[in-house]
């Protein structure tokens, strides 16, 4: 069975989190002088001499409207990043546990391990970027905390199929992880409406991708209202800082501006996928369910290197397991698309 008690490191059941200044007060007041901030303002506009909310309770709120969660069921980290250091710092104890990871994925989970001396056990994913299901059940032992998906898949672009996560969702009894960055340019639904089918989850989002607010800095995980508590138990108090929390909730208040870009960004994906595939240094162009194509070429440091000199730059996956001779492209607007298919074109033509 799954038990959050068993899961989480003793030293965090134990933790007494940091209260600040505006943990301890609550309410409205005239005069601030609790928390040692400058009374006398700051050199903008704006009352940016004050802390911000360290819950984030408006734009928790106003997020869960938008995505159909209730409040208390969602963590805001510092990008999703925080996110996967703070599940892994709550669950996972240094040179004890480990976590699995199905490679080619997202490099963060890894890193991320690494950095909390969590030990990475990798099931690499099946030819057609699935999950290895046997593999998987194989690799956990009594130390492993967690499983992070990544649906869709970075860098492969695909969905994994939901009936395999449901597997382990149903069979595993550690966290599973499931990174959803990519869900809005997907077209399978989500796991956040399916928090409480199951306590062992934990979905991440990020405003960085679809929303367009990279910069800002803020992902967000769905969770139960347990796993949410201790995540905020650890979390540094203030991780969202007020001028994020202040444009992330202009932002949202436009969800139909950012719904027509996604559409955009879909019909374009498309759009790419057809004039890549008339392109003879082309081979395969792997199905994506994300904002970005995998595409297998001929001479993946050469098309790369050529096309930095013209100035576009793409990731080079070429070495990565299961990804040879792949360059990953992210969807550009027509202008951009247009210039690098030229680019490539000129490439082709040239070998020729
Ligand atoms: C881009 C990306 C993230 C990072 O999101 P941030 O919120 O910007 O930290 C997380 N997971 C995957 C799979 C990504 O591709």
């Amino acid at each position: 069975m799954f038990d959050l008690n068993n899961l989480l490191r003793e030293n965090i059941k134990k933790l007494i989190p940091y209260s600040s200044a505006r943990d301890e007060f609550k309410g409205e007041a005239r005069i601030f002088l609790d928390a040692n901030e400058n009374s006398f303002g700051s050199p903008l506009t704006k009352w940016y001499n004050r802390y911000p909310d360290p819950l984030q309770k408006k734009l928790r709120q106003k997020l869960g409207e938008i995505k159909g969660v209730p409040r208390d069921n969602i963590f805001l980290g510092n990008g999703s990043d925080e996110c996967i250091d703070i599940l892994l710092r709550a669950f996972c104890e240094p040179a004890k546990d480990n976590i699995i990871i199905c490679p080619p994925t997202y490099g963060m989970y890894e890193v991320s391990a690494n950095i909390n001396d969590v030990h990475v056990k990798k099931v690499p994913l099946t030819s057609s970027f699935q999950l290895d299901l046997t593999g998987i059940e194989e690799a956990v032992d009594d130390h492993t905390k967690m499983i992070f998906l990544c649906s869709p898949n970075n860098p492969t672009g695909n969905s994994l199929n939901k009936d395999d996560v449901e597997i382990i969702l149903n069979n595993y009894f550690g966290l599973v992880v499931i990174d959803e960055a990519y869900i809005n340019f997907s077209r399978f639904r989500s796991f956040t409406q399916e928090l409480n089918e199951y306590p062992n989850i934990c979905v991440l989002q990020t405003l960085s991708k679809a929303w367009g607010l990279a910069a800002l800095r803020v992902g967000i995980a769905f969770a139960s209202e347990a796993i949410v508590q201790i995540m905020n138990k650890i979390k540094p108090p203030y991780n969202i800082n007020q001028a994020s929390q202040e444009l992330t909730l202009e932002a949202l208040e436009e969800v139909g501006q950012v719904n027509e870009m996604i559409r955009e960004i879909i019909k374009q994906r498309e759009e790419l996928i057809r004039q890549l595939s008339e392109l003879s240094i082309v081979q395969t162009i792997h199905p994506s369910d994300a904002n970005f194509l995998l595409v297998k070429v001929n001479d993946a440091r050469g098309i790369y290197n050529s096309l930095l000199e013209k100035g576009i730059v793409v990731r080079d996956r070429s070495k990565v397991e299961l990804c040879e001779g792949c360059l990953r492209i992210t969807i550009g607007t027509p202008k951009e698309n247009n210039d690098l298919v030229k680019e490539l074109t000129d490439f082709a033509r040239q070998i020729h």
